[in-house]
C-alpha cells in the first residue's frame, strides 16, 4: 500500500508510522494514480487531492478539521485525528485551568495581603458546563466529575459520557445559565460560529468564567471584551482565536480579565497518534470503514 505523507514533520512521523504499519509505503513524492491513501495537515506543502484518483482515505493529523473541509479537491473520505495522547493534554489544560479559576488562584498570587475570610467552595459547589461532548468534551467532563465537579455537557445530539447530564442543541439556555465555568470545545462550523454572543453569554450567571480551546469563532470578541469590561463575567482564558498569532496589539493581551495562552491547549502526540493511523491504513487495506470519519455535511 502507498501513502503519501503530505504535513510536516516527515522526520518524526516517518519512523513512527513506518514501525506501527510496516506493511504501509510512505512516500513524500509518487506517482498520483499509485496513492492507496493520504496522510494529511494544513502545515504540510499543500495537496490537490483531486490528483489522486485511486487514495481511499485522506486521514488528517489533528482534530480540527475546519481548514480541509471546505477544500473542494476533496472527494475521499476524511477521518480526523482522534488519540489518547491529544486527549491527555487537553483534559490537562482544561481541568489546570479550570481547578485555578475555581480556587482563585491568581487572587493569591497577585494579593500580597493576608485575607483568610474566603475560602473557595468544593468542587461539589462548583458549576461546569462544557460545550461540546465529543472525544474532548467527553474526557474533559469525566475528568472534572472525576474531581468532584458539578459538570453537565451539551452537544447537538445530547449524547454525552455516561453518568454526565447531558443537554441537547435546544437546551442550550439551560447549559449556559448553569455554568459557573464555561469550557467551550465545539469545532468552527457556520453553525458555531459566534455561538457565544452577547445574548448567550449574557444567560451565563454573573461572576461566570470562560475557557477557551475550541475554536476562536465561538466567542463574539467584541461581546466577550464589553461583558469582562462590564464585570458580569469574571475571567476568559483563551488559546484559540479569530486571527492566530493573536495581533501584538489585541486587546485580549492587555485586557486584565483575560489570559491568552498561545494556541498550546493540546496536540495530536506522534507516538499514540502513529497507532491510530496505521489502524486506519489496515483498515483501509482489508476493504472495512476507516474510524472517526468526518460528516463534511456538518463540518465535523
Ligand atoms: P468532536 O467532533 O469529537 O466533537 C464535536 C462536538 O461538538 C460534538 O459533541 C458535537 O455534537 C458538538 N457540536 C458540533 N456542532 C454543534 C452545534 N452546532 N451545536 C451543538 N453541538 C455541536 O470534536 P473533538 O472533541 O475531538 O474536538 C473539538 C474541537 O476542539 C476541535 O474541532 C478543535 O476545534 C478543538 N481543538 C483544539 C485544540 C487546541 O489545542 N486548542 C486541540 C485539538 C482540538 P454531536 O456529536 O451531538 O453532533
Amino acid at each position: 500500500m502507498r501513502v503519501l505523507f503530505a504535513a510536516d514533520g516527515w522526520e518524526k512521523w516517518a519512523p513512527a508510522i513506518s514501525a506501527a504499519c510496516p506493511e504501509a509505503e510512505l512516500l513524500q513524492t509518487a506517482p498520483p494514480d499509485s496513492v492507496d491513501a493520504i496522510i494529511y495537515a494544513p502545515n504540510g506543502p499543500g495537496c490537490d487531492f483531486a490528483a489522486y484518483p485511486s487514495a481511499k482515505l485522506v486521514q488528517g493529523l489533528w482534530a480540527g478539521v475546519d481548514q480541509i473541509v471546505p477544500d473542494s479537491s476533496l472527494t475521499q473520505p476524511l477521518a480526523r485525528m482522534v488519540e489518547p495522547g491529544l486527549e491527555r493534554g487537553m483534559v490537562e489544560y482544561c481541568t489546570g485551568w479550570a481547578l485555578r479559576l475555581h480556587l482563585g488562584m491568581d487572587r493569591f498570587a497577585q494579593d500580597g495581603v493576608w485575607r483568610n475570610d474566603m475560602a473557595p467552595p468544593l468542587a461539589t459547589r462548583r458549576k461546569v458546563t462544557v460545550l461540546g461532548a465529543g472525544a474532548l468534551g467527553q474526557a474533559v467532563a469525566r475528568a472534572l466529575a472525576a474531581l468532584d465537579f458539578d459538570v453537565a455537557t451539551w452537544s447537538r445530539s445530547g449524547e454525552g459520557a455516561p453518568g454526565i447530564p447531558a443537554f441537547s442543541g435546544p437546551e442550550m439556555e439551560q447549559a449556559l445559565s448553569r455554568a459557573e465555568i464555561l469550557i467551550a470545545l465545539l469545532p468552527d462550523t457556520p453553525e458555531t460560529r459566534n455561538i457565544l454572543n452577547a445574548e448567550r453569554l449574557a444567560l451565563l450567571p454573573r461572576g461566570a468564567s470562560i475557557i477557551n480551546p475550541g475554536r476562536g469563532t465561538l466567542i463574539d470578541d467584541a461581546a466577550l471584551l464589553s461583558a469582562l469590561n462590564s464585570r458580569y463575567l469574571r475571567h476568559a482564558v483563551l488559546d484559540v482565536f479569530r486571527t492566530e498569532p493573536l495581533p501584538p496589539f489585541d486587546p485580549y493581551w492587555s485586557h486584565p480579565g483575560v489570559t491568552v495562552t498561545p494556541h498550546i491547549a493540546s496536540e495530536t502526540r506522534v507516538e499514540t497518534a502513529a497507532l491510530v493511523v496505521a489502524e486506519n491504513l489496515r483498515r483501509v487495506m482489508r476493504g472495512e470503514t476507516p474510524l472517526h470519519l468526518v460528516d463534511r455535511s456538518k463540518g465535523y
